[in-house]
């Protein structure tokens, strides 16, 4: 009866993280963590894609950006968002073909790498990590990062609920960057449609009509 599954990270300690994933049918694997989802995408065969990932990219596609011989930078190299982005921009073919860097935690000049970027993806998961003086004149800018930075209560409901932030001070970086998204309101509501895709795509192919 069920179509899709995610493991929503990250898990208690006492859960090893991999026994879980191994334990997914890979044909249910709507967030594409699965080794062998992992493999079919950085291979470049049809899978599924994990779904901020996909989101990340889908983004710059559907907003008419050319990846084709850009020089695009992702911070961060997890397993669910940095690596797999890359993966899908460094393929061959139609809305890819990028040139990619993936820097991360022993990086040694993060603001060097993205100063070249084309198109810079933050995934790092730290508030204002990126400096508007890292940002090229007109480059694309996704914030992936969600950061809780504090509280406030909120004017519809009078319940007190989190401030969030990106990885990038929007304000300033938009004044540079060409194209830019915002936390909240940018890659998690694209993150949401593109896992609605893939279980849709799931129950298709349950009940035998994908
Ligand atoms: P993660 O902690 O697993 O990975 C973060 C990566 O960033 C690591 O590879 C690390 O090397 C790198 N990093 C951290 N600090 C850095 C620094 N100072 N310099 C350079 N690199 C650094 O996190 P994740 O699961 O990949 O998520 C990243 C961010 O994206 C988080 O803020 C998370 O909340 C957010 N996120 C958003 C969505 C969404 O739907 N919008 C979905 C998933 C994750």
């Amino acid at each position: 009866k069920v179509a899709g599954i995610i493991v929503q990270q990250p898990l208690p300690e006492c859960i090893p993280l991999r026994a879980v994933i191994d334990a997914i049918d890979p044909r249910k694997d709507i967030d594409g963590i699965h080794p062998l989802n992992a493999g079919l995408l950085a291979l470049g065969y049809e899978g599924y894609l994990p779904a901020t990932a996909h989101a990340s990219v889908e983004l710059l596609k559907r907003s008419g950006i050319e990846l084709a011989g850009k020089d695009a930078v992702v911070v961060g190299r997890s397993n669910i968002v940095g690596k797999p982005i890359a993966n899908m921009m460094v393929q061959k073919g139609p809305g890819a073909n990028s040139t990619v860097t993936v820097v991360h935690t022993r990086t040694k000049d993060l603001a060097a790498h993205c100063k070249r970027a084309d198109i810079l993806i933050v995934a790092a998961g730290v508030p204002g990590l990126v400096k508007p003086e890292w940002i090229k004149e007109g480059a694309c800018v996704i914030d992936v990062g969600v950061n809780r930075v504090g509280t406030k209560i909120s004017e519809k409901t009078g319940k007190k609920i989190a401030i969030l932030s990106g990885d990038v001070d929007f304000d300033a970086a938009k004044e540079i960057a060409g194209y830019i998204t915002p936390v909240p309101g940018g890659v998690g509501p694209m993150t949401i449609t593109m896992l609605m895709r893939n279980t849709l795509n799931s129950l298709k192919f349950k009940l035998g009509i994908a």
